[in-house]
């Protein structure tokens, strides 16, 4: 068997929370108990939302929870050709195409919305665009998206399983998400083409994530397949949930871990008690899929 190697991967688009404490720490120790590798990595291809500001944080936090992690840290802001090339090879096999709508667009051409994993499905308007058309398009500079044609691949790969430590066997269901975004004008690779094509490319073994990324496997499973990759073991754990009973998240005030440092408490200790599941008042930890 393999070396076991576990990533954890932030967006640096906000300080670090107790979720993101309790996140890493399964990724880590997961890694640690097999005598394995933990990396760290930064998502940051989304140039409207990454702040740089949040990136040192990001090491001072874990450092700070004692976590130590292996090998340099990879930016995903400095891969954009790997994510290119990619992106050029589904093109060629006529898996992409290119969407002119924007979000006020595609609001106003659906009567009936329809929700997948992602939100708002999209209704395919310029799936259907003459392909002398898009090349106009794209040949005037109009900035547009591309999308991955879903049903298309999907006939290609036929059904796709991965399978979860904890939930157990499972049948992707990537067409639930429509035709999803793998670039933007602003994000020149999607979430899901970059931590698709980084986890093969960092040898990442087992993916340890929350269970909010649960169905988004499903998306990741159909480009592995895509793209020759291969599938790792996942773990989606369950979520820490604030005093509200909802997610951690910035807006709802969950506590940023550099503020409890700030205020002089002990990083180890925190860890530990996260670990034994001993946590703040009010905190619990979801028994649910989120
Ligand atoms: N960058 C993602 C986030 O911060 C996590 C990606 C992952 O673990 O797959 O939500």
């Amino acid at each position: 068997m393999s070396r076991v190697v576990t990533r954890f991967a932030p967006s640096p688009t906000g300080r670090l929370h107790l979720g993101h404490a309790f996140a890493a720490l399964q990724a880590h120790d997961l890694a640690r108990a097999a005598g394995g590798g933990f990396l760290l990595r930064i998502e940051d291809i989304d140039g409207t939302r990454s702040r740089e500001g949040f990136v040192a944080g990001i090491a001072e936090d874990l450092a700070w929870l004692g976590l130590t992690w292996d090998g340099p840290v990879l930016r995903q802001s400095t891969r954009l050709d790997v994510y290119d090339a990619a992106l050029a090879g589904l093109r060629d096999n006529g898996l992409l195409y290119p969407c002119f709508c924007t979000r006020a667009d595609i609001a106003a051409s659906v009567s009936a919305p329809h929700h997948g994993p992602d939100g708002l499905v999209y209704p395919g308007t310029c799936r259907h665009l003459p392909a002398g058309e898009a090349a106009a398009r794209i040949e005037a500079g109009m900035p547009h998206a591309w999308r991955l044609a879903t049903d298309r691949a999907v006939a290609i790969t036929g059904p796709l399983d991965w399978s979860d430590a904890l939930a157990g066997p499972q049948r992707a269901d990537p067409a639930a998400f429509g035709n999803v975004v793998l670039a933007r004008k602003d994000a020149p690779a999607s979430y899901h083409l970059a931590v698709t094509i980084d986890d093969a490319a960092q040898g990442i073994t087992d993916v340890v994530r929350g269970r909010d990324l649960m169905r988004a496997t499903d998306i990741h499973r159909l480009l592995q397949a895509l793209l020759g990759l291969p599938t790792p073991r996942y773990r989606h754990h369950p979520l820490l949930l604030g005093p509200d009973g909802t997610r951690l998240a910035k807006r709802n005030g969950a506590p940023a871990l550099a503020d409890l440092r700030a205020a002089g408490e002990d990083g180890e200790a925190l860890a530990d008690a996260l670990r034994a599941g001993r946590l703040p008042i009010g905190f619990t930890i979801a028994s649910a899929y989120l």
